[in-house]
């Protein structure tokens, strides 16, 4: 009995593990989505401007 209550308690530390990992993950997730808010597509040549309001490969305006 005493050592299948210690195979239980070896798998709810790695239960609490994982998910505490998952949690740290979405975290994450979350501030680099915060980060990507500033990212957008180029209209006229569709480049993928990553920061800045201009387009750095043809130099168009961020559309509002
Ligand atoms: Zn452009």
């Amino acid at each position: 009995m005493g050592g299948s209550l210690y195979l239980l308690m070896i798998i709810l530390a790695i239960f609490i593990s994982v998910a505490a990992m998952i949690a740290r993950a979405n975290r994450a997730e979350d501030t680099y989505d915060d980060l990507e808010t500033d990212e957008w597509d180029c209209p006229d040549c569709g480049f993928h401007v990553q920061a800045g309001d201009t387009c750095i490969y043809c130099g168009a305006k961020k559309p509002q």
